[in-house]
């Protein structure tokens, strides 16, 4: 098999297209040292829509899909071109951002190892000074990149490659999440796609009731209740939740025990230098990494969020996509009614470890934008 065969999958009705672009958008005949990453990723999904249960329910039209990975540096990835020429682009800079987090993955790892955390330990924990410094590290290459209107790549001048065992996960959730919204694109069974939006629908209606707990949470926003007033924002948001749901059951699956695609992405050889091998020992262990990818993804979505805010005055369309505070809410709402679990109970113990990430990476902001704002008056 030469080198382009092997990166495209052709089953009997889909066909599934890896391609490269560099950051001014044109395609590169082969990205494999900085892509490397999704080579590893990918054959779950092509494994995926190759199998029969799916390939016999697709649509005609929308059968050969295009993978792109762009070298765009705005941490990101969409699904494009509905119907006719359905693309999934996943950007370099989601990479670049998890690279440049070193500290708060090896500290991730230090807590998450832990063998019990206590309530109190857990609420008041404040993320360490040297992870806020990363955080302004990052935000300085999005500093950077946006002034070329993000068109250059800005890499971390220390890079130090964290644990794979923790941004693969995130990464592959990213792709699964952007899968989900193909998948329900090309199904042919339309009753089960309506049956699924209805049920998300139904789930943010039921959480905006939670009037006490919404206000708990900080989370009380004239701006989203007035957006889900109408049902087509509510729909999309519908999608995006459900999106997760599903990204999340992936990397449960891809990263367990049992699963029995490629463990190698990469052998020890010159021209490929790189070894990834998941370490998952169990299912409890599967678990805690998508809770830590999800929030991974969300935290950094945050981060984003808070940059386009301070830095360049912008707010994202809420018609199509919750902020990332309602999106972790609900996301972890419809994970606990989904798990039939009460919503505080499936925090703290099914959802722990990404509880934990998510404060860290709270914290981590929090203390950012204090630092920001003390800098300001001073
Ligand atoms: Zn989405």
């Amino acid at each position: 098999m030469d080198e382009h065969q092997s990166q495209s999958n052709s089953y009997s009705s889909l066909r599934v297209e890896l391609v490269y672009e560099d950051e001014s958008g044109a395609r590169l005949a082969d990205g494999n040292a900085i892509f490397f990453w999704a080579k590893v990723l990918l054959p779950y999904f092509m494994g995926q829509f190759g199998s029969d249960a799916i390939r016999t329910d697709l649509r005609e039209s929308a059968k050969t899909l295009e993978v792109i990975l762009t070298g765009n540096p705005v941490p990101n990835a969409m699904m494009k071109g509905v119907g006719r020429n359905p693309q999934i682009r996943i950007n370099l800079g989601l990479y670049v951002a998890l690279l440049s987090m070193s500290n708060t993955m090896l500290f991730l790892r230090e807590i998450a190892g832990q063998e019990t955390v206590t309530r109190d330990a857990l609420f008041n924990l404040k993320a360490p000074e040297r992870l806020v410094d990363e955080l302004l590290q990052l935000m300085i290459l999005w500093h950077k990149s946006s002034q070329s209107g993000w068109t250059i790549q800005s890499w971390p001048q220390q890079l130090i490659i964290p644990d794979p065992n923790y941004i693969f996960p995130a990464l592959f959730f990213v792709m699964a999440h952007e899968f989900s919204h193909y998948y329900r694109d090309i199904i042919l069974n339309r009753d089960w796609v309506e049956e699924r939006n209805r049920l998300a629908i139904k789930m943010i209606d039921d959480f905006l009731v939670e009037k006490e707990y919404i206000s708990a949470r900080g989370l009380d926003d004239e701006a989203v209740r007035e957006v889900l007033k109408d049902t087509k924002a509510k729909a999309s948001w519908g999608d995006e939740i459900g999106g997760d749901q599903w990204a999340f059951q992936a990397c449960m699956e891809r990263f367990s025990p049992s699963y029995g695609g490629p463990r190698i992405g990469m052998t020890g050889t010159a021209a490929t230098p790189l070894v990834y091998e998941p370490r998952v020992q169990s299912d409890r262990e599967s678990r805690m990494y998508a809770n830590i990818a999800a929030e991974l993804v969300f935290g950094i979505t945050k981060f984003l969020e808070a940059f386009a805010d301070k830095m360049m005055g912008k707010r994202g369309s809420l018609e199509s996509h919750p902020p990332a505070t309602w999106r972790q809410e609900l996301f972890v709402y419809t994970m606990a009614r989904t798990e039939k679990q009460p919503m505080m109970k499936f925090m703290g113990q099914e959802y722990g470890s990404g509880l934990m990430t998510r404060i860290v990476m709270d914290s981590m902001l929090k203390q950012f934008v204090d630092r920001m704002e003390n800098t300001a008056k001073s």
